[in-house]
Order: structure tokens, then sequence, then C-alpha cells
């Protein structure tokens, strides 16, 4: 029987920016305010730092009547809220933390911009997701926009008028496959605006680049993230896209395949934008204890603290 020898740890996984930005703003607020802290929406999608924040006094709401009847402060999730949401708040007369992420305000200010030029929209991702919520709801009239996710439904696109288009794209899906929906739409629109540039951000590039250089060295791949992390997802999908034997989105060590990783010897592991590094040090340190004579290597594809994060204007 084999055994597992080499373990590939990708670089940069873990928290973005973006995601350390919204918990620290979390934790100011407790430390400003006090407990309990109102957050609309899950702060980032983890169960273990919605667990933890959870545990220190957070209460997290859909509806931000909630936090007015406690005349409490509200933050916004770091995946963004409508502009509905920031009227409501006006007019329950809350204060309200704003934790969306920078490189989200920046689509947003986008497909504002797109709108106010009279553009027909596409928005290329998943229509029930709290950030394409958010930068729908950023337009009044969304008569103009439409949002589609598969290849499939960019051949059956339609708009009412042959207005130029724009588009903006979520954050977090696959590079590759947000290609693929925009060489259709070239091929079926010609120019669109910004074809080149989609809006998938510096953190979900990084991690997708670093789970396919994973694959290149490593038979399985374990994602540490939640199922409801969108880039965690799709570093799993990628994962396997790229060839690899067997890959698993995991919350923790409590959840680690053994019997699937039984007959591997390389095992890559990367973490979704969302997940605490110390997720992925448990793991390592089960791994260890259980294989005597584990090599560890760093896969690096990218430098993050070289990276200019957020856009000028954030
Ligand atoms: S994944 Fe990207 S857009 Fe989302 S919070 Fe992180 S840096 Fe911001």
């Amino acid at each position: 029987m084999t055994s597992l020898s080499d373990i590939y740890l990708a670089s940069p996984r873990g928290f973005c920016s973006g995601v350390r930005r919204a918990v620290k703003l979390v934790e100011q607020a407790l430390r400003d305010y006090g407990a309990p802290i109102y957050v609309r929406h899950e702060i980032v999608h983890n169960r273990h730092v919605v667990e933890s924040l959870r545990q220190q006094g957070v209460v997290f709401i859909e509806k931000l009547s909630e936090a007015a009847e406690r005349g409490r402060p509200v933050i916004i999730s770091a995946h963004g809220a409508p502009k509905s949401v920031y009227l409501e708040a006006e007019k329950l007369g809350l204060r309200l933390i704003d934790a969306t992420c920078p490189l989200v305000e920046k689509v947003h200010k986008k497909i504002v911009r797109l709108a106010q030029e009279g553009k027909n929209i596409v928005v290329i991702g998943k229509a029930g997701h709290p950030e394409i919520i958010g930068t729908v709801g950023q337009l009044d009239d969304v008569s103009r926009c439409q949002t589609i996710v598969t290849p499939q439904e960019a051949e059956s696109l339609k708009f009412k008028d042959e207005a130029p288009i724009g588009m903006v794209t979520q954050t977090t899906l696959s590079v590759a496959d947000v290609a693929e929906i925009t060489d259709i739409l070239r091929r079926r629109f010609g120019q669109i605006e910004a074809l080149a540039q989609s809006d998938t951000c510096y953190a979900t590039t990084h991690r997708q680049a670093a789970i396919r250089e994973l694959v290149k060295h490593a038979a399985a791949i374990v994602v540490v993230g939640s199922k409801n992390s969108s880039n965690s997802q799709q570093l799993k999908k990628i994962a396997v896209q790229a060839g690899a034997v067997k890959a698993f989105l995991i919350d923790d060590v409590s959840e680690m395949p053994w019997d699937e990783l039984a007959d591997i010897r390389t095992l890559g592991i990367s973490a979704g934008a969302s997940a605490p590094e110390e997720l992925v040090a448990q793991i390592v340190g089960e791994l260890k204890k259980r294989y005597a004579n584990l090599k560890i290597h760093d896969i690096i594809v990218a430098d993050e603290a070289a990276v200019r994060k957020y856009p000028a204007t954030a």
C-alpha cells in the first residue's frame, strides 16, 4: 500500500485583504461599542470565522429591523449590499459600518457608470449570491441588465435594443470560466466594453493559479473553506479541471477524508480567501502526526505583499 510522502502547500492561500479588513472592522466594532454587534449576512462565507465572531457577541441578521429594535450598529458584509439597504439604514437611523471589500465597491462604481452611459449590461455571476445582489442592486433601473453564469446563457443572451454592451463580473469566479463566457459574448456582440478586464480580483486570480500549479505536483487536492464560499468552491472545481485525481472541499481537520487518501502519495493543500490559516496549520499538524518522514513543499505563485490590492479610489 502506498502512503502519503509529500505535501504541497499553495501560496498564496487563505485570507485575502478584503476578508482581513472585514473581520478587523467587526473586531474593532466589538471593542468600540461592545456586544451585541449586528452584521448583515455572514461577514465572510466561512463557518469558523462566523462561529468565532458569534461567540464574541456578533449577531448575524438578514433584516436591518432586527438591529434597529435594539438600536445597535450594523456592519455590511465584505460581499457588499444593494443601495436599498443603505437607504433603509438611513431611514431607520442606524449606524452603519461598511465592510464591503473595496474591490467589490470598484465593481459597484463600474456598473453605475455603465448604466449612466446607457449601456446594456451583462453581469457574469451567480444570481442569488450576495455579491451579485449587491452589485445589481446599485442600479435604480435593472431593465437593461442581465445576469448570466454559464456559456449556454451567454449563447442565448438577448437585449431589447442595440445599445452598446458593458460587462461586470463577480470577483470570485473562475478566471477560465469568465474568459470562456466573454469569448462567446465577443463573438456574438462584437466589441464589449472592458472585455479584456474581468473583475475577478487579484486574490481569486492568485489562488486559482496556485491550485493549477499544485496539481502539477500533487495527485489529490484539499481545499480548506466552507461549502457556501464561492471562491473556495471554484478552487475545488479548478483542481478537478486541471487533472487532480481527487479533490475535496473541507471546513477543517475534522472533515479530512483519510480513507480517500489511503492510496495517495502526493497531496496539495490550499484555502479559500475566507478560510483562516490556523485551519491549514491544524491539518498539516495532523498529517505530520500520521505520516512519518512527510516532506513539505511550498508552491509559491505570487507575493501578495507586493501587490497593490485596492483601487486608488478606495
Ligand atoms: S476575494 Fe477579492 S473581492 Fe472578495 S473580499 Fe477578497 S479581495 Fe475582496
